[in-house]
């Protein structure tokens, strides 16, 4: 029987191996680790990629939104919006920096933040707004624009899962003040290993967003925060400066992909998302669909050598971790369904035809 993983990396690194081989031979040429040339390259060419002017690499995407909220000054008693339905990162930045995440629902069609909900959550303690481009997806900015003008907050994009995604012509981490990004390995970009980048068009906030996750200083031994280690290393740029020139292939490919399963999949028990009036608005870092008995479908899928996962099944608010919000968990009637019924799919480069045409022959065959 055809076997389906869930993701499945070797088939997207197998046809670059060579290149990836070269990156790492030449950062072993130069025995330079942290901070040289392939750092300097990978982040000029992903500012460019994303249109902005200024890209900073983290340790890792939960940094990136840890740095950029402690470098707006962000802390203790300050609000922060963030969607209810997002990875726990997202959260666990606010949390970080000691400010308090104050949840809106999602939208029932795109699942991402409900951005008609965001102004009844504004105070006089409120920051900023986290928009998160969810499953590859980005939030619809006007609204957002619109509230962060009137109010004076920052808009910071949580864009861990939307590599490449468009609103109106311009990329995801150009769509606010600063955008995080994480390269975790099966994101659409990914390393081979931890990484992350803080794209903005705000020289001053890079700079010091760079300070911050170097021991906070601009010069060496000379410490103007309390800052922290968190640096993208040379072999993950020089890995990333490969996989960066296929992003919009990739990103292509998932889209056709996502087209076929829309098209294709025809199952009452089976709810598709929601597909864009515009393409490029989404990367598909995810295809989500929705059914009443997840636990069902899940184990069909597996019985027919299909790997799926979910995103995400418990709601922030619900987590032990969380606990302290746990009295208005059920403010968020969309987030607890989406959480209830959510499974992804395989959608990823690589993915052969009849691969594509297993998925879609099972999901029509579930009853
Ligand atoms: C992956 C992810 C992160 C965190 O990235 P890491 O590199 O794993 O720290 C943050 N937000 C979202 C939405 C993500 O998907």
């Amino acid at each position: 029987m055809l076997q389906i993983p869930y993701l499945d990396l070797q088939v997207l690194h197998g046809p670059i191996q060579k290149e990836l081989d070269a990156a790492y031979h030449e950062v072993m040429e130069h025995q330079w680790f942290i901070g040289g040339e392939a750092d300097r390259q990978f982040e000029n060419a992903f500012a460019e990629y994303c249109g902005a002017g200024y890209c900073v690499g983290t340790g890792n995407g939960l940094d990136a939104i840890r740095l950029i909220l402690l470098a707006y000054g962000v802390g203790e008693g300050d609000e922060v919006i963030v969607p209810a339905n997002t990875f726990i990162a997202t959260v666990l930045a606010v949390t970080y920096v000691g400010a308090i995440p104050v949840f809106v629902d999602a939208d029932p069609d795109t699942y991402l933040i409900n951005t008609d909900k965001i102004e009844e959550k504004i105070t006089e303690k409120t920051k900023a707004i986290i928009v998160v481009h969810l499953y590859g997806r980005v939030v619809k900015m006007n609204e957002v624009r619109r509230l962060a003008d009137k109010y004076s907050l920052k808009i910071v994009e949580d864009a861990a899962q939307a590599h490449g995604a468009e609103c109106e012509g311009k990329r995801a981490g150009n769509l606010g003040d600063a955008a995080a990004f994480s390269f975790y390995p099966g994101k659409n970009l990914g390393a081979l290993g931890d990484a992350g980048a803080v794209v903005t068009n705000d020289e001053q906030l890079a700079k010091k967003i760079r300070a911050y996750g170097n021991y906070g200083s601009y010069e060496k031994y000379n410490h103007v925060y309390q800052g922290c280690n968190s640096r993208l290393d040379e072999l993950q740029a020089a890995f990333l400066l490969v996989k960066l020139k296929y992003l919009n292939q990739w990103n292509g490919e998932r889209r056709r992909i996502a087209k076929i399963y829309t098209e294709e999949i025809r199952n009452e028990k089976i709810m598709l998302p929601n597909m864009p009036e515009d393409e490029s608005e989404h990367v598909f870092h995810i295809y989500p669909v929705m059914v009443e008995d997840r636990a069902d479908f899940v184990n069909y899928l597996q019985e027919n050598g299909i790997g799926t996962n979910v995103h995400y099944p418990i709601p922030i608010m619900h987590q032990k971790a969380y606990a302290a919000y746990c009295k208005t968990a059920y403010a968020y009637p969309v987030t607890n369904r989406i959480c209830a019924r959510e499974v992804s799919i395989p959608l990823y480069p690589g993915l052969t035809d009849e691969q594509i045409e297993w998925v879609v022959r099972c999901a029509n065959r579930y009853s």
